[in-house]
C-alpha cells in the first residue's frame, strides 16, 4: 500500500506550472499576481487639501487667534475636481475642499472649522504652519515604485489599489479549469423522484464546491452510468468538445474499488491511470494519471472513491494542495494541536482522518470527533470544522491526548 504522503507526491506530479494570463481587474478577485506591479503613476498625482477649509499662505494667518482673527477676501472656490491650474496671490485665500488641487502660492489650509466659513471673506481664528493639511504629491507612492508584487493575493485593498493607479487589466495566474465527473448506475439528479435503490447524486455538487473554494473554476458534469463505453465517449466529448472552455484537470468520483461495476477502474486502466490503494482511512482506493482522450488531447486525472465522506477527505488530502498551489495559492491549510475530548480508537497501518468540531475557549484547542469512521456519514462531515490527523502507527487515541488537527472553517 501507499503512504498518504507518497500518493500526495504522486498526485501533485499531475499539476502543470501556473499560467498567466491577463484579466480585467474586476475579474481579479482571489487570484495570484504573476509579476510585480510598478506604479504607472504617482500617488497623489498632485499637492491637495487634506481637510475642508481654505488654502492661504501660512505667514498670512500666522498673527491669528480666536481674539483677534485674521480677515482675507475668498478668491476663488476649488471643489474636488476642478482641473484648471490656480495660483494664490498673498493676501488673499481660496475655500478648498479636500482632495481638490492645491493653488500654486498656498502652502497651508486651514480647516473650516477654525474659520467663520465666509464666502466673501472668511475670518481665521488660528495660525497653521506651513505644510499644515496638504497631502503632497507622491506622499502614497512614487511612479515606478513596485505597487504590489508578485504573488500577492489580491483582495479589496490590492484591487483597490490597482485602481487608483488606473489599471484596467492585471496578469494573475489563471484559474485551473475542473471538469467534476460522478459515476454510479444508482444516481439520480434532484428533482427526480427517488425509486427504490436510488440515491440522490451528491458529490458532484460537493467537489465541484470544493473546487471552486479552492480557487478554481469548476463544472460539473451529468453523472454517468456504470458503462466503460458511455464512460470514455462521456470523458472524450468533454475534453475534445470545441466549444468547451478547456480542461486542465479531471476529478471523477465512485468505480474505483474492488467490486464489479467499477467503470471508472475498468475504463481507464492501461489509459495511462494508476490505481493504488493508500493507505489511509477513509479513501483507501485511490487513481490518478493523465489520460488522453480520443482526441488526443492529455489531461490530468484524479479519480477519487465514492464514498461521500472518502471523496472529500481524499480532495482535501491529495487535491487541493496542489490545485491551490497550480494557481499560485498558498496551498496548506492551517493545522495546530488540539487536545481530544474522548477516547477512539484507529486502525493500525493507516493514517485516519477523521471528523471533529474544534473549540476554542481562554486559548485551549479541544476536538470532538464526530461521528464514526465509517464513509457515508455526510451529515456528521457537514457538522465538522477540522479533520483529526492521526497517524497510520497510533491505535487508539485517549480522551486528552493532543492530536493535529486541519483546520476546513475558521473559528
Ligand atoms: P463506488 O466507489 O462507485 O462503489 O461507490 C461507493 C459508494 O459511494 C456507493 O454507496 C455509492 O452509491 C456512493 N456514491 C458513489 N458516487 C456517488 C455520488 N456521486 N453521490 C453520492 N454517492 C455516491
Ligand atoms: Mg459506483
Amino acid at each position: 500500500m501507499r503512504s498518504v504522503s507518497e500518493h500526495q507526491d504522486v498526485v501533485a506530479a499531475l499539476f502543470r506550472a501556473p499560467r498567466v494570463v491577463t484579466v480585467p481587474a474586476a475579474s481579479a478577485l482571489g487570484r495570484v499576481l504573476a509579476e510585480d506591479i510598478a506604479a504607472p503613476i504617482t500617488l497623489p498625482g498632485f499637492d491637495n487639501s487634506a481637510m475642508d477649509g481654505y488654502a492661504i499662505r501660512a505667514e498670512d494667518i500666522s498673527a491669528a487667534t480666536e481674539e483677534s482673527p485674521v480677515t482675507l477676501p475668498v478668491a476663488a472656490d476649488i471643489p474636488a475636481g476642478r482641473t484648471d491650474e490656480l495660483t494664490l496671490a498673498p493676501g488673499t485665500a481660496h475655500r478648498i475642499m479636500t482632495g481638490a488641487p492645491m493653488p500654486a502660492g498656498a502652502d497651508a489650509v486651514i480647516q473650516v472649522e477654525r474659520t467663520d466659513g465666509g464666502t466673501d471673506n472668511v475670518a481665521i481664528f488660528a495660525a497653521a504652519p506651513a505644510g499644515t493639511a496638504i497631502r503632497r504629491a507622491g506622499s502614497d507612492i512614487g511612479a515606478g515604485v513596485r505597487a504590489l508584487p508578485a504573488g500577492r493575493v489580491l483582495r479589496a485593498p490590492q484591487l483597490g489599489l490597482a485602481a487608483a493607479l488606473g489599471l484596467a487589466e492585471l496578469p494573475v495566474y489563471a484559474p485551473v479549469r475542473v471538469l467534476v465527473l460522478s459515476t454510479g448506475s444508482e444516481l439520480v439528479p434532484a428533482g427526480t423522484p427517488l425509486e427504490f435503490g436510488q440515491i440522490y447524486e451528491s458529490n458532484g455538487a460537493m467537489l465541484t464546491a470544493a473546487a471552486i473554494e479552492a480557487g478554481a473554476h469548476a463544472t460539473q458534469v451529468h453523472f454517468v452510468p456504470d458503462d466503460v463505453v458511455e464512460f470514455r465517449a462521456r470523458l472524450d466529448s468533454y475534453i475534445d468538445g470545441g466549444d468547451e472552455p478547456g480542461v486542465d484537470l479531471i476529478i471523477t468520483s465512485g468505480g474505483v474499488s474492488a467490486g464489479a461495476y467499477e467503470v471508472v477502474k475498468d475504463a481507464l486502466t492501461g489509459e495511462g491511470v494508476d490505481f493504488v490503494k493508500v493507505a489511509m482511512q477513509p479513501g483507501m482506493p485511490q487513481g490518478c494519471g493523465t489520460y488522453t482522450s480520443a482526441g488526443g488531447n492529455p489531461v490530468p486525472i484524479i479519480t477519487l472513491p465514492g464514498n461521500p465522506v472518502s471523496a472529500q477527505v481524499s480532495f482535501e488530502v491529495f487535491v487541493r494542495p496542489p490545485l491551490r498551489s497550480a494557481m499560485g495559492l498558498p496551498a496548506q491549510r492551517r493545522t495546530i494541536p488540539a487536545s481530544v475530548t474522548e477516547t477512539f480508537s484507529s486502525p493500525k497501518g493507516k493514517r485516519q482522518f477523521r471528523r471533529g468540531e474544534l473549540t476554542v475557549t481562554d486559548g485551549r484547542a479541544q476536538v470532538q470527533p464526530i461521528g464514526p469512521p465509517a464513509s457515508h456519514h455526510l451529515a456528521y462531515m457537514a457538522s465538522a470544522n477540522v479533520l483529526l490527523d492521526i497517524s497510520a502507527d497510533t491505535d487508539k487515541v485517549e480522551a486528552g491526548n493532543t492530536v493535529e488537527v486541519l483546520v476546513l472553517e475558521e473559528l
